[in-house]
């Protein structure tokens, strides 16, 4: 197969397309992004990487950080984070307020808001260095020491972070935020102002394709029976209230940010990754999802 073919024509397919979608202007820091700005990045099981368009540009991954906190609890602390934070598709917003009331306070799951804020609640508790530790683990599983927060990214979000400061408090008031409210948002706008490439993202999630071994102290990062959890999670619940269409027209576990980029994955072939910033009314990258649907289409790669 010839991907760097496969990836150019597809891209440029999709750009003589209409780019419609908006940008995530409510935090001000991403309306300053050029919005056409479109890259891919693939990288395979057996050592091909190949890239098109904006592939090399670093980009606010946001939500994408998600599947990394969860990772990174699951790996420190076990099965017992799932007394905390269920595993089901919410089938609502990745902000949304209402079903926690119903639910105690037990987000639906870790890649919404909610479910981030008590991973990382948790992740607090167990050490007084959470966000530095955090981002050592980000650079140690990308193999890459240039890995950072953007602190004017957290800034931004956080001037004018209402519902995410709501939401928190909400959950603290059912006894699932331990720490405080102020300390938890602090944490979790530094990890959704990450900021990578897509070369740097797929170089960094391939440990969810195979089991890879760090080669610094020889262990794996993540178990393959976590790993395989891990995906299952990204399969349903990576797309917010999109999940759904994205595991009918792509058929790969995945996660978006509103950062514009999209992370998908063959858990025994490749990691792929796209950013194109404007999003449709899912708040998932357009352009994003429709370069995946061809792509599992065209290199017959759904997982079903
Ligand atoms: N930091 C963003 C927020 O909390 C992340 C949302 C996203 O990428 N979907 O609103």
């Amino acid at each position: 197969m010839n991907y760097q073919q496969v990836l150019d024509e597809i891209f440029l397919n999709i750009r003589s397309l209409e780019n419609v979608g908006k940008v995530a202007s409510y935090i001000p820091e991403l309306s300053k992004v050029n919005p056409d700005q479109f890259g891919v990045c693939l990288k395979t099981l057996d050592g091909i990487e190949c890239g098109v368009g904006d592939w090399k540009t670093k980009f606010s991954i946001q939500s994408i950080c998600k599947v990394l906190t969860l990772s990174y609890a699951y790996k420190i602390l076990g099965d017992k984070i799932w007394e905390r934070v269920g595993v089901e598709p919410s089938g609502n917003p990745f902000n949304s307020l209402v079903q926690l009331e119903t639910d105690n306070g037990i987000p639906r799951n870790p890649l919404i808001n909610a479910g981030a804020m008590v991973i990382c609640d948790m992740l607090l508790s167990q050490s007084k260095n959470a966000q530095t530790e955090f981002i050592d683990f980000v650079r140690k599983i990308s193999n890459n020491p240039n890995i950072d927060y953007s602190y004017k990214t957290a800034q931004s979000e956080k001037s004018i972070g209402y519902r995410n400061i709501a939401l928190c408090n909400f959950i603290k008031s059912f006894g699932n935020i331990r720490n405080e409210p102020i300390d938890v948002l602090e944490f979790y706008f530094h990890i959704c102002s990450i900021e990578m490439s897509c070369q740097e993202l797929v170089q960094t999630f391939m440990f969810l394709v195979s089991d890879v071994i760090n080669s610094k102290d020889n262990q794996s990062i993540l178990e393959e029976k976590k790993a395989v959890r891990v995906n299952a999670i990204m399969q349903t619940c990576g797309f917010y209230d999109e999940s759904g269409e994205f595991s009918f027209r792509v058929g790969l576990p995945g996660k978006s940010g509103v950062g514009g980029g999209i992370v998908a994955l063959h858990p025994e072939k490749y990691c792929i990754a796209v950013w194109s910033p404007r999003l449709n009314a899912k708040g998932n990258s357009f352009r994003g999802m429709k370069f995946l649907e061809s792509f599992t289409s065209q290199t017959n790669t759904n997982i079903f």
